[in-house]
């Protein structure tokens, strides 16, 4: 497994591999990697012929430098899941590799990226824009991997491949979860435990609307408006956002005529510090599960 720092070296070896026509799979992490990553590295693994992981925390797309200063960072250990997951080549990077002086332009997420997390962390979608795009034009991946857990980045990198013309499939990935149902993240090593038992809410509130949805409602005004009076009173924790969006377009939806989705995010007060968390599902009407009859 090679390490590589700087984007010029990834080039060079990217264009190689090209040149020789292998395909290649690119999985883009901040670190402090776990199952959820791990699941993206395999899938990568069983569809190329070269692995790239990357681990960069991105500053560009942190609206609070607390949280910056915090994330996770868990190298030596990153590099022992790539190792063992058979990776070809561990990109990573420095601040001054990705922005040097003369760093001049960003992407713009625009309205897509206004709502949502947008609206709770302004500029977000820009950094992680840009950093994407950088990444992606310097390995030029035949497949990209992007886990579900980011619901509207997801959305908002297919968009970033449509808008400029980008020659790489991008691959949605399932969350993967806790045993208990908590989606993994890396923010999670950050809580305590009373915090840790306390930020199973998030699944809790997923797991009602999906339940809804089997009991066979359609209209959910009623079941978010109850959700959101629960979790307001839920200590030490500050809910954002609890919505039923349409899957594609990420517009608030009421009415289950079709698949939604539903996206949550919140802030626990953890030691005196906010852990910001985030998780989504799919919302699924009943009757879209009935098997269609077979007529021969
Ligand atoms: P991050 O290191 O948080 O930037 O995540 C890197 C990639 O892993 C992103 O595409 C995430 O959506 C994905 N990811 C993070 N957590 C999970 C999870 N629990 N299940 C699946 N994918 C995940």
């Amino acid at each position: 497994m090679q390490r590589l720092a700087h984007p010029h070296d990834i080039r060079a070896i990217t264009m190689q591999w090209h040149s020789e026509k292998h395909t290649i799979a690119f999985v883009p992490t901040m670190g402090a990697l776990h199952e959820g990553h791990r699941s993206l590295i395999d899938e990568a693994r069983a569809r190329a012929d070269k692995v790239i992981v990357s681990i960069f925390v991105n500053p560009l797309q942190f609206n609070e430098q607390r949280d910056l200063d915090s994330y996770p960072n868990t190298l030596d250990q990153d590099f022992e899941v790539c190792l063992s997951a058979g990776v070809d080549l561990v990109w990573t990077p420095s601040r001054e590799d990705m922005y040097p002086d003369n760093h001049g332009t960003m992407v713009v997420a625009g309205i897509q990226g206004e709502q949502l997390e947008g609206a709770h962390r302004p500029g977000h979608f820009d950094g992680m824009l840009t950093i994407v795009l950088k990444l992606l034009n310097a390995v030029k991946p035949t497949w990209a991997l992007f886990g579900e857990k980011d619901f509207q980045q997801l959305a908002l990198v297919k968009q970033l491949v449509k808008d400029y013309y980008l020659d790489t499939d991008i691959v949605p990935m399932p969350i993967i979860r806790e045993s208990d149902g908590l989606a993994m993240s890396s923010r999670n090593i950050k809580l305590s435990q009373q915090t840790r038992r306390r930020a199973i809410a998030l699944y809790e509130a997923l797991m009602t609307v999906q339940d809804a949805a089997q009991a066979g409602y359609a209209d959910f005004s009623n079941v978010i408006q109850s959700m959101h009076q629960r979790l307001n009173a839920l200590e030490g924790f500050t809910l954002e956002y609890a919505v039923l969006v349409d899957p594609e377009s990420l517009v608030e939806q009421m009415v289950l005529e079709r698949q939604l989705r539903f996206l949550i995010a919140g802030s626990f007060e953890n030691e005196g510090q906010p852990v910001r968390l985030i998780d989504n599902g799919p919302v699924i009407r009943l009757s879209d599960k009935t098997i269609p009859l077979q007529y021969s």
